[in-house]
Formats: structure tokens, sequence, C-alpha cells
């Protein structure tokens, strides 16, 4: 579905280390990242090796960060 995860988690992770929202979520709009486009097939829980539950960490950003509207 053409979601870049890592770059995603990165962001994710930028807002949380320094408790600053701001900055990554407009770096996350202005990139376009199209969470919304996630059907949870579950094809990346097969592929990673570290356990993590992408489609409701994604959930968790696209809550943090909101939608792409600029
Ligand atoms: S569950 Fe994972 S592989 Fe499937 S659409 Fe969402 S991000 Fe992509």
């Amino acid at each position: 579905m053409n979601i870049d995860v890592p770059r995603i988690f990165e962001l994710y992770n930028d807002a949380v280390m320094y408790d600053d929202p701001d900055t990554p979520s407009v770096c996350f709009r202005k990139e376009g990242h199209q969470i919304e486009n996630c059907t949870e097939c579950g094809l990346c829980l097969q592929r990673c090796g570290m356990s993590i539950a992408i489609p409701e960490r994604l959930r968790d950003t696209l809550r943090m960060f909101g939608g792409n509207e600029v």
C-alpha cells in the first residue's frame, strides 16, 4: 500500500523522544504519508523481526499527527 513504515516510525519516535509532535507532524504531512491506506492485511507483521504491532502503531501515529490535510 506504499506505506513507508520505517520513516513513519522514525517521525513518531522523534515526537515521543523529544516530547514535541509539532515538527515531525509537519514533516509527516509534507511527505504525504497515507496511513489511511493500510488495509491491516498483516503482511508486515509476518516480515517484522522485532514483533512490532505495526498496524496498531500506525494508528497511534495517525492519531498523533492527524491526516494529510495541510
Ligand atoms: S498491515 Fe502492514 S503490510 Fe498490510 S497494508 Fe498495513 S502497513 Fe502495509
